[in-house]
Formats: C-alpha cells, structure tokens, sequence
C-alpha cells in the first residue's frame, strides 16, 4: 500500500510571520488525519520558524537543494544544511526552476544525488508543455526528464527513496487542471517507465499529481489508481484549502 502524500509548495510568498500563521493554520486542521502524510515547503528562510510548528505526520519539505555539497556555491543551500534543519523532502525540477533559472536534466540529477546523500526524500517534478502536449511529446517528455535523473544516478538509483509528481506545466498556476483521466493516464505510464527501468519499484513508488489541484477537483483526481497524492502550490497559501486537500486523500 502506498501512504498518500500531500506536499504544500509555497513557493516565494510570505515574510516570517505569515509562515509561522500558515504552519499553525495547517496543523491545527491536519494533524488529526490518519493515514496520509503531509508535507510543507516554505521558502528557504522559513524553514527554521516553521520546523518547530509542525506535529507527527506533518513534515518540513525545501524547494530546491545544491548540486553540489557544501562549498563555493554562491546562494545555493546544501542538502545537509536542509536535513540539519529538520527537513525530510526537497522538491527538484520544479517547472520553475527549470523555466527561469534553465535547470536541466543535468544538474536536476546531480541535486537529485546530493538529496539522497543527505537523507532527504527528493520530490522529482516532470511535466510537458502545452505545445508538447499539443504535439503529442507527453510521454516522450516526461520519459526523458525521468530517464534523464536515472541515467545520470547510475544502476543503484536510490529513486525509490524519492517521489515523482507529475506537473504539467500548462496546468500550473493557471487555474487549468489536467482531467482525473489525463493526469491517471500519465501516471500509469510513468508506472511503466518505473516497471522498465527497475522492477518492484512501479508498484511502490508514490506518483503525485500536481497543476491547479484544489478542493474542488482533488477527490477526483485523488481516486484514480495511480495518483497518490498531490503537489498543491496556490492552494496550499490557504490553510482551509490545504486541509480540505488533505481530507480528500
Ligand atoms: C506547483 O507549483 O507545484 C503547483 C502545482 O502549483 P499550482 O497548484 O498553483 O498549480
């Protein structure tokens, strides 16, 4: 059985205060749940005000870690700085990062390889393009950035210590949401990807599907086989929203 996971990216909002309000906000509504598992990642500079709000089942996630280990890395964190402070999950690749600041394959694979080093629980976001999807590239798209990460990990991956969320890019933020039966049919195939390239771990490896999840479409999306839980980025500033996410899982 796979454990549901819902991760809050919080991506660049909010100054001390709203960060300390916003954990207290969820834990008060989530920290009752069975059976799931919940992740917050503020920005960098919150994580220490906000690791010690949290309560069992209710972990501290980063948004991106170095590729690199601790060192002449101007205005990069190093994953043991992360784990040093609590943290247990690391988003990598988001389509942000790989958007506006040109992280590739590459680079998203050698932060992979510093997360696992560190002990922390990578969270791997891949996801095409509206003009991929239109051209048909889903699947080549997303084979590549996962391949990408497990070719450059070598035969003992370690993957299986880390998540994949499926975020198409055209849904991110945009108020559009990928349908239950597209986003399930993409993660059946990542399944397949997972089933290819190391047996046993398409069985237990969680998928979550991220893109404009809210409380009104996540029971949808959430039911479908192979999504196991979700990556929620504006909804998530909402702690009523984030909950009801939560409960729906
Ligand atoms: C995200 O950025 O990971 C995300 C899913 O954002 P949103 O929920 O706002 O689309």
């Amino acid at each position: 059985m796979r454990t549901p996971l819902i991760a809050g990216n919080w991506k660049m909002n909010g100054l001390s205060a709203d960060a300390v309000a916003l954990a207290d906000g969820v834990v008060q509504r989530v920290a009752g749940l069975d059976g799931i598992e919940t992740v917050i990642c503020p920005p960098f500079v919150h994580l220490p005000g906000v690791a010690g709000r949290l309560s069992d089942g209710i972990h501290l996630g980063a948004q991106n870690c170095a590729d690199a280990g601790q060192g002449a890395r101007t205005g990069e964190i190093a994953a043991d700085m992360l784990a040093d402070l609590g943290v247990r999950y690391v988003i990598l690749g988001h389509s942000e990062r790989r958007q506006f600041y040109g992280e590739d394959d590459a680079t998203i694979a050698a932060r992979y390889a510093q997360a696992l080093g560190a002990g922390l629980r990578p969270i791997l976001c891949v996801g095409e393009t509206l003009e991929e999807r239109d051209a048909g590239r889903t699947q080549a798209v997303v084979a590549e950035q996962i391949n990408g990460v497990i070719d450059r990990l070598g035969s003992d991956t370690g993957l299986g210590h880390g998540v994949i969320a499926y975020e198409p890019v055209w849904a991110i933020g945009t108020g559009r949401t990928a349908t239950a039966v597209q986003a399930q049919g993409v993660h059946a195939f990542i399944r397949e990807i997972l089933g290819e390239r190391q047996p046993g771990l398409a069985d237990t490896m969680r998928l979550l599907y991220g893109g404009s999840m809210k409380p009104a479409n996540a029971a949808d999306l959430l039911a479908q086989p192979d999504v196991d839980g979700g990556l929620i980025g504006g909804a998530s500033l909402d702690a009523e929203d984030f909950a009801a996410i939560c409960a729906a899982a």
